[in-house]
């Protein structure tokens, strides 16, 4: 399609979180009218606003709090820290208040039709928007792209009305610091505002019910973040449930069930339920499209991000798994693009994870437990932070970098890494296994010295039994 043919298109964007605001700038790039629509002031979605950044924000001061005590072992002594919760709180809204403003300022100058208010179809090219005077708006459309995100899961025994029960949405607020929090799910949304929580004074008890933190990621990995959270929280319990909470006078007195409980109940300030996400795939007259939503509620979309409604496109969390900001975005590019008529399909080998915990855990690309699941045969290649000169000059020897490689191509199909820092580390990782890099590629690539990247190279020398920092005795 030319870029005058673009520019007759009339599309619209429901939804304005990190895929659907993507979307909606790179269609307005491409030359199509755009009409983008949420109900927020300013585009941003969960991410900005409850999600991504507000907790990335108080993250960092809980880092700060971490390292502070941490620095006695340097020989510095700090005092014990004044909290101000209202000066936090405005820091973490100022955080947020300057991102969405700024994507707002960037839908203006694009010349993006911001309408703030809730969508509903009409038919599969008419949207009716409620403002929040309650007024309404009919608006016609070439195509539209479905973009409404996700919102937290509820355990329906464990849902009664009392303000000490809190959502990921609540516990960011950070109404107050509790004496004690009960983490229901051992997933990262509950160990990052865990986290937090912990580092500002709360005694922190984590609930899981499978046998390990974060499910689905790499045994090896959790280990050293196990570890210190065993440190930092209360208490991690797992294989456990919480059968009920009832709420009494001093707090809310939760039940346990599972082999190992040897408290069957405990009294909590507070309770954080986090047990994952669901999509918001119930939009009002969805019906009279023909879009199809699968039985996990996700809407079924095609490489291409097409639903079964030809003229409607679906995007990030709401069309399914891994529900993460950068892998909407992406989405949101693939299913502009191939509206423009581009040749495009959204088949990433990469989509990075990142748990912002200390240490942070992250991996991309084929991960230890799918290949065992798919008797995939690869070559494991690790590098211990304690052999990593920068990883002993901040301290922080707990980590490690691994490279999962096809032993016959010698291709970098995966990389896992925990340790300080491992989220940014991450992204080299993407770049290796996206380009089809051998392990000779990583190896060959001089790193800066001292850095964490090291660990990635010296990862593909140990592939190849030649990383300098590791001995490793000849045989025979
Ligand atoms: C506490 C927390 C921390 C997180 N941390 C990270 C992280 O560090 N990294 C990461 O990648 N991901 C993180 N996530 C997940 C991330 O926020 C989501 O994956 C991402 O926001 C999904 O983007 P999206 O564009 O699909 O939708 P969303 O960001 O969910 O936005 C959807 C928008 O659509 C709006 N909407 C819904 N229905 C309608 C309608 N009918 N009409 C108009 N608008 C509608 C919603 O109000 C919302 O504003 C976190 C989530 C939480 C809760």
């Amino acid at each position: 399609m030319t870029e005058s043919e673009n520019q007759s298109l009339n599309i619209a964007v429901v939804g304005a979180g990190p895929g659907g605001y993507a979307a909606a700038f790179l269609a307005a790039d491409l030359g199509m009218k755009v009409t983008l629509i949420d109900p927020e002031l300013n585009p941003g979605g969960v991410c900005l606003y409850r999600g991504c950044i507000p907790s990335k924000a108080l993250l960092h001061v809980a880092k700060l709090l971490e390292e502070a005590q941490q620095a006695k072992n340097w020989g510095i002594d700090f005092p014990a820290p004044a909290i101000d919760l209202a000066r936090l709180r405005s820091f973490k809204e100022g955080v947020v208040n300057k991102l969405t403003g700024g994507v707002g300022q960037l839908a203006k100058v694009r010349k993006v039709h911001y309408v703030q208010g809730k969508a509903a179809f009409e038919n599969s090219t008419t949207l009716v928007v409620t403002k929040p005077g309650g007024e309404n708006e009919t608006l016609a459309f070439d195509k539209i792209i479905i973009a409404t995100g996700s919102r937290p899961a509820i355990i329906p025994t464990l849902k009664i009305d009392s303000p000490r029960m809190m959502d990921s949405t609540a516990a960011l607020n950070l109404e107050e610091i509790p004496g004690s929090l009960l983490v229901v799910g051992g997933g990262y949304i509950g160990l990052e505002l865990g986290s937090v929580y912990a580092a500002l004074g709360t005694r922190v008890t984590v609930v899981e019910m499978l046998s390990g933190l974060l499910p689905g990621a790499d045994r090896d990995l959790v280990l050293p973040l196990h570890k210190r959270l065993e440190k930092m929280f209360e208490a991690i319990l797992l294989n456990t449930t919480v059968s009920s909470i009832r709420e009494e006078s001093n707090g809310l007195r939760a039940t346990f069930e599972g082999p190992n409980v040897k408290e069957r109940e405990q009294v909590f300030d507070r309770v954080l339920v986090s047990v994952g996400r669901k999509p918001n795939s119930e939009i009002p007259g969805l019906e009279k499209t023909q879009v199809q939503v699968g039985a996990r509620g996700f809407i079924q979309v095609n490489k291409q991000l097409q639903t079964n409604d030809p003229a409607i496109y679906a995007i990030g969390d709401v069309v399914g798994e891994p529900m993460l900001a950068h892998k909407a975005s992406h989405e949101g590019r693939v299913a502009v693009e191939a509206i423009a008529g581009h040749k495009v399909a959204f088949e990433p080998h990469a989509i990075p994870a990142v748990v912002f915990t200390d240490p942070e855990v992250a991996w991309c690309g084929l991960t230890e437990t799918q290949a065992e699941k798919e008797n995939r045969e690869i070559k494991v290649a690790k590098f211990p932070w304690g052999a990593s000169g920068r990883a002993v000059t901040i301290d922080r020897p707990d980590g490690m970098t691994k490279l999962l490689v096809d032993p016959k191509t010698e291709r970098v199909l995966g990389v896992g890494i925990v340790g300080a820092g491992a989220g940014e580390l991450i992204a080299e990782g993407v770049l290796a296994v996206e380009m089809a890099a051998l392990a000779s590629d990583v190896a060959m690539s001089i790193h800066p010295h001292p850095t964490l990247s090291e660990t990635v190279m010296e990862a593909a020398e140990v592939f190849y039994g030649t990383s300098t920092h590791i001995y490793r005795p000849k045989r025979g």
